[in-house]
């Protein structure tokens, strides 16, 4: 299997890649921000528990989002490979997962971020607040929350990976195509 985490700050553009290279090679597209808000739309138990966390632009608890996750690997087993978007985002996430693909002879073959400066980021996730009815889009103050927890918590996996050479890094501005491009480049060559 190829297995590829997109990495990124919010707003970097990881979901909208992830659209194109899902079908490029083949893989099965997985977003803990899409779960979970399909759970909130859904009003499931994991959907309440995730949205007080979510509003604020906090992260879920580890043990839940990792046991979600988990569930929804188990449920695509004769994938090419997986795309992570979002997920992991702390280490005990990134650790969790390599445990767990272990356990299924499995791998994180790369990862891969999408760079862009804060200052950017901000502006298009206020715009994308706008259409995407997503709360945590809406508010700067939320918004510089979640760039608190991605340099806290996140940030640190960047090292994590590049330990084991997995770490890659591509401009996340251009255009849609360009980036595109440029992250399959690295997938090629992998
Ligand atoms: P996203 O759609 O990736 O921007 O995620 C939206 C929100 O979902 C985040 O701000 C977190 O509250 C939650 N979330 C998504 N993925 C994770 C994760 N891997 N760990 C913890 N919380 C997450």
């Amino acid at each position: 299997m190829t297995n590829i985490v997109l990495f990124g700050k919010p707003g970097a553009g990881k979901g909208t890649q992830a659209e194109f290279l899902k079908e490029k090679y083949k893989l099965t597209h997985l977003s803990t921000g899409d779960i979970f808000r399909y759970n909130i739309k859904n009003a499931t138990e994991l959907g309440k528990l995730a949205q007080t966390y979510m509003d604020k632009g906090d992260l879920v608890p580890d043990e839940v989002t990792i046991k979600m996750l988990q569930s929804e690997v188990e449920k695509n087993p004769n994938t090419a490979g997986f795309l992570f978007d979002g997920f992991p985002r702390t280490i005990s996430q990134a650790k969790a997962l390599d445990v767990f693909l272990a356990s299924k002879n499995e791998i994180i073959t790369a990862t891969i971020a999408l760079e862009a400066d804060d200052d950017i980021l901000v502006a298009r996730l206020l715009d994308r607040g706008k259409t995407s009815g997503r709360i945590d889009d809406q508010d700067e103050d939320k918004i510089r929350n979640r760039y608190q927890e991605y340099n806290e918590k996140t940030a640190p996996l960047m090292g994590y990976y590049k330990e084991q050479n997995k770490f890659h890094a591509v401009n996340g501005i251009g255009t849609i195509d360009e980036i595109t491009v440029r992250l399959s480049d690295v997938i090629d060559n992998l």
